[in-house]
């Protein structure tokens, strides 16, 4: 995993029709992305893979889709008016401006890149005899190194809590953190910077009601709570689930769509018995890692991490990092948020939102378990982790997206060998039965080598040619992307064998 890999994603998306830059024609629009003719597709496949297992396969678990708009006091009795805020710096020399809390957390990176090297050096020393545990519990520098960045990490995380900004810059002094771009170590004060994204509803300026686009698709779950509960007469324990697009205005915002000011979530709300919730918390975190890995990139791509520090509102939350090409990061968080969200919409709207559970004959504000996940950061996973360049036995390379069969934008590329001969009309008719079935896509033009080329940059995982033999025999060639192998199969048998590769038994099960 490197800084080349992640240039090459960057390149290879744009150059390949998955994600362009929003309104490159005006030089762009800073961390805003649309996703091209490939891209698009990925994107549905991968938002059609949660909805399916969450929604599909689960009979308690039904869907929702709230509008982005939502009266305002949503977010004053969600918090987000209150807190859903980022500690931001500016450097009065270069006059750019960064995340406090990002500054101190890179300075930390960088002891733990100091760890890092010497336990390379220890381990070239040592060879097989190596004891990483025992060598970072007693090396002396390591450390160091590990009791400073555990101060620092602590004092940030005090500091932030008691809104102590003060003291958040006077860290990054002590540390003589310097802007990364110009070196000065001039510094602002610290400031909170609210994430939100304000807009205004009606015409009139006297009357207009002040909005938000909504930071997260969370909330609409939410108040719809008792609609959902009743109208489909859900029993505890159910969820919602949803997907939708968020907003917000990221202080520094890069990474490509790691980081977007607008993005997509794919959220699950689930709503249990107070008491229960750790129980189901363990639950979803053990569904959503084998959802993630049901996709076979392998175990060495996710790790957990669970939060020491927990939002005011929760009792337990982990992260399911996955290995991006700068390294482990969030891709998914799941939350147990006790009855937080329903117990202040009840406050602010004054409208109960309790459930009558009538296996215990009690009545009770549900508590909640959250999956959230950012489809564009799913989107990036899999694209990164999916893009390899292979040498082949006969010693050229090849440039091959793997995304997992199920995700491909295009499932099967029809080929006619020749532009000639009726094989054209053969490919055609194949297409337009395959159609109904795939998105499929038809290709005639350059050698048959560039074709599957072309086809394995995409991600396409099947390509189906027609020869001179087709007009003998109905058989066809079927090649593999990842295997490159080629079989020989009827026309009329095409299709159930394709098929079987896309059966979501074969994924989720
Ligand atoms: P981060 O710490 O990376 O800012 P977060 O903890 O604020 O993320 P949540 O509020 O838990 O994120 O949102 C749930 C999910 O939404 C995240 O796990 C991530 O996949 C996605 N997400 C959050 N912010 C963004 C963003 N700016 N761009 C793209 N995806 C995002």
């Amino acid at each position: 995993m490197s800084d080349d890999l992640f240039k090459k994603v960057l390149s290879h998306a744009k150059e390949y029709g998955f994600v362009f830059q929003s309104s490159e024609i005006y030089d762009g629009l800073s961390a805003v992305y649309d996703y091209g003719p490939n891209g698009v597709e990925l994107k549905k496949n991968i938002r059609d893979y949660w909805w399916k297992s969450m929604v599909q396969l689960h009979q308690n678990i039904v869907g929702l889709d709230a509008a982005i708009f939502m009266h305002p006091t949503t977010w004053k009795a969600s918090g987000h008016v209150d807190a859903f805020n980022d500690p931001l710096i500016d450097n009065k020399d270069s006059k750019k401006r960064y995340r406090a809390d990002v500054l101190i957390e890179d300075y930390v990176e960088k002891l733990e890149n100091k760890v890092q090297k010497e336990i390379k050096k220890a381990r070239k020393r040592f060879g097989d005899n190596f004891d990483e545990a025992q060598f970072t519990a007693t090396h002396p520098r390591v450390m160091k190194y590990r009791e400073q960045q555990k101060n620092i990490l602590q004092r940030m995380a005090q500091s932030l809590e008691k809104n102590d900004l003060a003291d958040v810059k006077a860290l990054i002094e002590e540390l003589g953190i310097a802007d990364p771009v110009s070196g000065s170590k001039n510094w602002t004060d610290v400031k909170q910077f609210n994430l939100m994204f304000g807009t205004k509803l009606g015409a009139d300026a006297g009357s207009a009601m002040d909005l938000y686009l909504r930071p997260e698709t969370a909330q609409g779950i939410f108040v719809n709570f008792l609609n959902v509960q009743k109208t489909m007469r859900m029993k505890i324990p159910f969820g919602i689930a949803q997907t939708g697009k968020a907003f917000r205005n990221e202080i520094v915002a890069r990474q490509f769509i790691f980081r977007m000011r607008e993005f997509e979530q794919m959220e699950m709300q689930f709503f249990v018995r107070p008491g229960d919730e750790i129980k189901w918390y363990e639950y979803w975190k053990e569904e959503r890692l084998k959802w993630h890995k049901s996709l076979g990139f392998g175990d060495a791509y996710y790790r957990f991490h669970d939060h020491e520090k927990l939002a005011h509102y929760a009792n337990a939350a982990a992260d399911i990092e996955f290995k991006f090409p700068f390294g482990f990061k969030e891709l998914e968080g799941i939350h147990s948020r006790t009855d937080f969200d329903l117990s202040q919409h009840e406050k602010y709207s004054g409208k109960k939102m309790q459930y009558f559970d009538p296996e215990i004959n009690q009545r009770y504000t549900p508590y909640v378990i959250e999956t959230s996940i950012g489809l564009d950061r799913m989107f990036l996973a899999v694209f990164s982790a999916s893009l390899q360049d292979e040498i082949l036995s006969d010693g050229t390379s090849r440039t091959v997206m793997k995304i997992p069969a199920i995700l491909a934008p295009t499932k099967v590329a029809v080929l006619p060998l020749l532009k000639k001969d009726g094989l054209p009309e053969i490919a055609q008719s194949i297409v337009n039965d395959l159609q109904w079935d795939f998105k499929v896509t038809y290709d005639e033009k350059d050698a048959i080598g560039r074709r599957y080329r072309r086809q394995d940059a995409v991600g396409t995982p099947y390509c189906v040619t027609v020869d001179h033999q087709t007009k003998d025999d109905q058989t066809v060639t079927l090649r593999e992307r990842d295997s490159m192998k080629q079989i020989r199969i009827h026309i009329t048998a095409l299709r159930q064998h394709i098929q079987d590769q896309f059966d979501l038994r074969n994924w989720l099960k």
